[in-house]
């Protein structure tokens, strides 16, 4: 797959400046399947052209799945193709020209400049669609079209096309935002899970431009499939206007960079985070720029809240992301974070700024590394605790021993319990039987999740309420489950 931009704008060579690449050398960025190639074919003062090859290795890209494949999953067109792999190629190795930032010629991104592409090949549903999506954005189009195979004339024509275009006057940022989009879209095989980030990245990059183009359902439709819900709340964003902020979502966002192996809730879960100092409540309850995990969080923040404690404990606290929410609720008097892994508290000490913290503010908030597995006198004595994605993490013959620890001697108040929801999965595109979360051990189901809780309540005297987290879908119920224990005596 092979993309070139071409400008003619004095001096031409300004490009490299622009997508911060020297057009001396070869530069080779690292994607998901493969490597994507930046070199300038061409590169005087009257024209100069940058060139994006996509080396994609197609069996890689299948390796790490288990189970039997057939021909087609090794022999495909993915690596020919311009598809979703070449956007997250397109903001690897362009992302600072792609956020309009050029370092050397400050004033550079904001120029409109005469620009001509050449994308080899597109697949599209028919010729008439590189048009259609192109020329409301001021886009002269043409496609060359190939015929299935040449020597059997019969079969008729082939999907793919290359695709010409030109613009007598575009921001750099603009063309590579466009592409970024649309290429996905006339393609019709997107090779990540689509979840609310995805949203947010065609807010972001689409958010200019989007509302106002003839297409935009179809783009729309198109950009994040498998996820009705996601599409129409997209669309009223789009709608209003609503424009994504953070500069960081695709560059740093391990989703756009995901196997076929890692999954929607990894990327979740590692979501960059807008930068939580400055962030304020009310713009975090912005509920549609919220990921899943986000959202899990804040829905666990809410119901710890109400129950108005004094003292929290966050097991399994990970990079301290719900203790972050927790110590903004200044009724809470001190909370515990306990993680097992040495690099997760230190990430969280980092992310909450700990050292930078005013010493009645640090003296809230204490890390503990340990082991939720073994009984411990420091987990004693609190009136919440949350485990928020952490049982699944644990095999599923070591529960007895946490519900040991847990319920049976740390007996805190109160208890919330958050896992995955199994049978979501399939939302997430995910083939039977396979996990979320390369970590995970097990994932249940509603029912086998509910018997779980009611068992463990039964036996240590707590009372439990189940709730779903995330918007339901028909039939499979909502992405996450929350348990919610009370102690009933003590
Ligand atoms: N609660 C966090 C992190 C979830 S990931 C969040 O919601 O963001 C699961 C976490 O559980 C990881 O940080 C992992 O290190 C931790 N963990 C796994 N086994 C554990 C154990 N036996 N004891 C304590 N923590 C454990």
């Amino acid at each position: 797959m092979l993309l070139t931009i071409t400008t003619t704008y004095q001096p031409a060579t300004d490009l490299g400046y622009l997508l911060h690449k020297n057009p001396a050398r070869l530069q080779s960025v690292e994607i998901t399947g493969g490597l994507a190639h930046v070199f300038y074919p061409e590169a005087t003062a009257q024209r100069c052209t940058a060139a994006l090859l996509l080396d994609l290795d197609p069996v890689g890209l299948v390796r790490d799945r288990h189970g039997d494949f057939a021909l087609a999953e090794y022999v495909n067109d993915r690596p020919y193709v311009a598809s979703s792999f070449l956007s997250v190629a397109l903001s690897k190795a362009f992302g600072t020209a792609m956020n309009g930032t050029c370092k050397d010629r400050p004033a550079l991104p904001a120029q409109a400049l005469p620009l001509a592409v050449t994308v080899a090949v597109v697949s599209a549903p028919g010729p008439d669609w590189p048009r259609r999506l192109f020329e409301p954005l001021g886009y002269q189009v043409e496609t060359t079209a190939y015929p299935l195979d040449a020597t059997v004339p019969a079969w008729g024509a082939s999907p793919y096309y290359t695709l010409h275009l030109r613009h007598d006057g575009l921001r750099l940022q603009d063309l590579l935002a466009h592409l970024y989009v649309l290429l996905p879209v006339l393609d019709n095989d997107k090779h990540y899970y689509v979840d609310q980030q995805e949203a947010d990245k065609l807010l972001h990059r689409g958010g200019d431009w989007l509302p106002r183009h003839p297409e935009r359902d179809f783009i729309t439709r198109r950009y994040l499939r498998y996820l009705g819900s996601i599409v129409n709340q997209t669309l009223e964003r789009l709608l209003e206007g609503v424009e994504e902020s953070s500069s960081s979502v695709d560059s740093a966002s391990p989703q756009v960079g995901a196997t076929a192996n890692d999954r929607a809730e990894t990327a979740n879960s590692q979501a960059p985070e807008p930068d939580g100092a400055t962030r304020g409540l009310a713009e975090s309850t912005l509920l549609p720029k919220l990921t899943l995990h986000d959202q899990r969080l804040q829905q666990v923040a809410h119901e710890i809240y109400q129950l108005a404690p004094k003292r929290v404990l966050d097991l399994g606290c990970g990079e301290g992301r719900l203790l972050r929410l927790l110590l903004r609720q200044p009724k809470i008097e001190f909370i515990r974070g306990l993680d097992v892994s040495h690099q997760a508290l230190s990430r969280a000490a980092q992310r909450l700024r700990l050292d930078e913290m005013a010493p009645r503010q640090r003296a809230r908030i204490e890390l503990v590394q340990g082991s939720l597995l073994y009984r411990d006198a420091r987990l004693a004595g609190f009136d919440a605790a949350a485990l928020v994605e952490v049982i699944e993490h644990l095999d599923e013959n070591r529960l007895a021993s946490l519900e040991a620890v847990v319920f049976g001697h740390a007996r805190p108040a109160h208890v919330f319990v958050t896992t995955p929801n199994a049978e979501y999965n399939q939302l997430f595109a995910l083939p039977a039987g396979e996990f979320r979360h390369a970590d995970h051990r097990f994932e249940w189901t509603r029912a086998e999740f509910a018997a779980w809780a009611t068992g463990v309540a039964a036996r240590h005297g707590y009372q439990v309420r189940l709730v779903g987290m995330g918007e339901a879908a028909e039939g499979v119920g909502a992405p996450s489950q929350l348990a919610v224990f009370g102690l009933l005596v003590d």
